[in-house]
């Protein structure tokens, strides 16, 4: 093979790759998928200067703590689980996968050859017949807890006690076993109601030297590794001193704000989803952190009513959803005058979009760093930031 043609082609590549679909860039070796990351990221946002080197991980594979496989039937009647092939619901049947935690693909495989034993039947999207609809399986990779869930549509689990001990006896790393009933004509994985079956119903996790409790329904980044070098690469952006008001905005389950609490004075969080900002509440406390406090509130309102009561910030850490942030936050933001700005981006044209604002408004950017979060796929994160150069408030 020509050096040419090894640099392209990754000799390990998927043989689910063509059905799945999941993976934009697996037939890259992995220094060449961080290659066209870097690439995307210096055009897209060629304007404001030139990034930093792309932070990838030492070892890109199997790097998801979550893993949800749909279960189903092929039309001769036997038994799959895996991902549903892009933008359809065919369930293709996935034994292992290069971006899923390995101990959690054994797991949804045993528990899909368990099935005939017991009697369980799979869950007919169509007919709407069956039981077994979901398994999913989160792992916490510094704390080795394991949680499994099995979502099915109803709460009749006639050999419960059987298959929760065999399974058990086969995995003893399981910590937690989750039924969650998600009885509903949905392309929603999780239903409302839960039974735990064994253990706490939630898992622990340690990131960035903090513990989180994980439960079924709450967020927690996929990639733990990956998310620890870019809330250290967020942190050092905002050089926080130990008096520093800092606001933490679309903050999830508060983790950025809470690995920032230690360096700062004050960690105001403002997040929209109430499961999420419980968590963040809960989160702070089992970290004895008492400088953080959380608010549910869209992040524009929220910024609007602190500039509106003439509060300030030294440093704002902004990380929302791919659509980007909002013109109210923006403004707010450009009238609060912040000395730092951390945005963190999933989406570098929505970024742009917003960059391009606060650059009107009085700000530079300083410095880009693009991150790996998703080997395999085209996904690209950032991390970059801006500070205020100028006194004049231009908002439109
Ligand atoms: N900073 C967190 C979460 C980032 S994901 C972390 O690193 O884990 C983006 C978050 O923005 C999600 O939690 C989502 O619920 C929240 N969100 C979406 N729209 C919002 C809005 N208008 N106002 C506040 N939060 C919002």
């Amino acid at each position: 093979m020509s050096q040419k043609s090894n640099l392209k082609t990754n000799p390990d590549a998927c043989p689910l790759a063509s059905k799945c679909g999941g993976c934009q860039l697996q037939n890259m070796t992995y220094p060449r998928q961080l290659k066209w990351k870097q690439a995307r990221v210096e055009i897209l946002l060629r304007e404001f200067g030139r990034p930093g080197r792309i932070i990838g991980m030492d070892n890109p594979l199997h790097y998801r703590n979550k893993v949800q496989a749909a279960f189903g039937r092929t039309r001769a009647g036997k038994i799959i689980s895996g991902v549903y092939q892009s933008g359809t619901h065919r369930i293709v049947n996935v034994d292992s996968c290069m971006t899923e935690d390995e101990t959690a693909d054994r797991i949804i495989v045993d528990i899909r050859n368990m099935l005939p034993g017991f009697r369980i039947w799979v869950y007919d999207e169509d007919k709407r017949t069956g039981w077994l609809r979901h398994v999913l399986v989160k792992r916490g990779f510094s704390s080795g807890e394991v949680m499994v869930v099995l979502v099915a549509a109803s709460g009749r689990f006639p050999m419960k006690k059987k298959f929760v001990s065999k399974l058990l006896e086969m995995h003893p790393e399981i910590t937690t076993l989750i039924l969650n009933i998600n009885a509903k004509d949905t392309n929603l994985v999780l239903g409302d109601r839960e039974e735990v079956l064994y253990g706490k119903g939630y898992i622990v996790d340690t990131l960035c030297g903090l513990e989180f409790a994980v439960s079924a329904k709450s967020f927690y980044q996929i990639n733990p590794v990956q998310c620890e070098k870019l809330y250290a690469k967020a942190v050092e952006y905002a050089s926080l001193t130990p008096d520093s008001v800092v606001i933490d905005a679309y903050c999830g389950i508060g983790t950025i704000g809470l690995a920032a609490a230690k360096y700062a004075g004050t960690v105001i969080g403002a997040e929209l989803n109430p499961d999420a900002v419980k968590d963040a509440v809960s989160n702070a406390k089992r970290n004895n952190i008492k400088n953080a406090r959380f608010y549910c509130a869209d992040a524009g309102d929220f910024m609007e009513q602190m500039a509106a009561a003439g509060e300030t910030a030294d440093a704002v850490f902004m990380d929302p959803p791919r659509s980007g942030s909002s013109r109210k936050f923006l403004s707010s933001l450009i009238k609060m005058k912040p000395g730092r700005v951390v945005y963190i981006s999933c989406n570098p044209e929505t970024q742009a979009r917003d960059l391009r604002i606060l650059i009107k408004g009085g700000y530079k950017v300083e410095k880009i760093t693009p991150v790996d979060m998703f080997p395999f796929t085209n996904h690209v994160e950032t991390v970059v930031l801006i500070t205020r150069v100028r006194a004049i408030i231009r908002t439109n």
